[in-house]
């Protein structure tokens, strides 16, 4: 066997994180070449990954700009996207500049809540009964133990969901600019500390999977976690025909058999196009945490014939984003955020008006694509 002393560094230096690589390199039998050649500080990547030998390059190309008129984000935005797939860019460039000619985007977060569901172990119904009471007698002490781990963290609700001899408790947050998973569960540790204390029930998990973190779950798709968004846009009947080469009864037709009853007969939660592919390239652009694609993959779109116009809508229920901490912190993730005025305090649901923004124009461009047939020969042409 190699010699894995180096695989054993755990240090955040560069000459740690070179001498991790060779290891790696010896172990493996893989040549780390490119690995290397990323000229990321492991440093600065020190809160975001252990074991550091090198990134990963994500070509990271802009779709745009769009024009929206949100609550939050008002202008022209260029957005920064990573990406692998072909034509993805290509197509939601298009949906934005149809959306443009229409007037644009109007976007709105309608919610705010970052969950943490612990679950406790009780003796009996009883004792279950009790411990609720006592939860719900209790919300001023309960909320000073939150204040304890965080000043931007406010917990603003709690539901309990007794199930036989456990007990769950979904706490809500708001987490400022915040995705907010840490600081919701630290702030939960501290609150299940207390309950233990005072009750005699037992902590089993910080996260009892009604949370429901990084899982495609009901709960989320009807309360909201992170940010509840809607996006819509109406389209002239002039500029659908010309441009998309279709008309809003076939947009609206196709969306209403593939995205509503189709997805209802694949029994998905969400029902979209791939509002998954855009979520995906500006998380991993702004630096978000990629795995809560699942959040945003449960979209539903929305699509209305209105006198030959087009109405089309996103609702996103579970927009889990941060501007600060994270991966926010890492250096071309801050030069992405930077390209859309999102970077740092006050900005976050900025960035989720944008993100939905975005994932309309994806949806637009592909549900015209195949109202018009050009699914596969665009891909051919641009992908292949
Ligand atoms: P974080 O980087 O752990 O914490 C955010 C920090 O920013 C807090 O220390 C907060 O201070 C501070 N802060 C400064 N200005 C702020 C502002 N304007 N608004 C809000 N906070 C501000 O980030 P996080 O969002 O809580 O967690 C995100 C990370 O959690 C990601 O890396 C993600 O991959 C990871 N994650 C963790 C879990 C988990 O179960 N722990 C699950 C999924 C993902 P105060 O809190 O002191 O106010």
């Amino acid at each position: 066997m190699a010699d894995i002393s180096g695989l054993k560094n755990r240090g955040h230096s560069k000459a740690d994180m070179e001498e991790r690589r060779a290891a790696a390199e010896a172990f493996t039998g893989a040549a780390l070449t490119e690995v290397a050649r990323g000229g990321m500080d492991p440093e600065a990547a020190s809160k975001n990954i252990e074991n550091m030998i090198g990134t990963i390059q994500v070509p990271l190309g802009y779709a745009g700009p769009v024009h929206i008129e949100g609550a939050n984000a008002s202008g022209d935005f260029l957005v920064p996207l990573a990406t692998t797939e072909g034509a993805l860019l290509a197509s939601i460039s298009r949906g934005m500049s149809v959306m443009n000619d229409g007037g644009g985007v109007r976007a709105r977060v309608f919610g705010d809540a970052m969950t943490r569901a612990p679950v406790f172990r009780v003796d009996d119904l009883d004792h279950c009964a009790k411990v609720m009471e006592w939860i719900d007698s209790h919300r001023a002490e309960i909320d000073d133990e939150v204040a304890k781990t965080t000043s931007h963290g406010k917990l603003t609700r709690i539901e309990l969901f007794p199930d036989g001899r456990s007990l769950y408790m979904r706490l809500s947050y708001s987490t400022g600019d915040a995705m907010g998973m840490n600081m919701a569960t630290i702030a939960s540790e501290a609150v299940c500390r207390l309950v233990e204390r005072e009750t005699g029930a037992v902590m089993i998990s910080v996260s009892g999977n009604m949370c429901s973190d990084k899982k495609p779950a009901a709960i989320n798709m009807i309360e909201g976690r992170g940010k509840c968004v809607v996006a819509e846009a109406r389209v002239p009947k002039d500029v659908v025909e010309k441009r998309l080469h279709a008309t809003s009864a076939a947009i609206t037709e196709t969306n209403y058999r593939k995205n509503l009853v189709g997805s209802s007969m694949a029994g998905t939660l969400g029902a979209n196009a791939h509002a998954a592919n855009m979520v995906a390239a500006l998380y991993i652009a702004t630096g978000q945490d990629p795995a809560q694609v699942v959040g945003g993959s449960m979209t539903i779109t929305t699509c209305e014939d209105l006198d030959g116009d087009l109405y089309i809508c996103v609702r996103m229920p579970a927009v889990e984003v941060g501007t600060v901490g994270g991966g926010t912190r890492l250096p071309c993730q801050r030069e992405a955020l930077s390209m859309i005025g999102c970077l740092g305090d006050g900005k976050a649901a900025k960035l989720a008006e944008i993100v939905a923004a975005t994932v309309l124009a994806g949806e637009l461009s592909t549900l015209a694509a195949q109202a018009a047939g050009q699914l596969g020969s665009a891909h051919a042409k641009l992908g292949r």
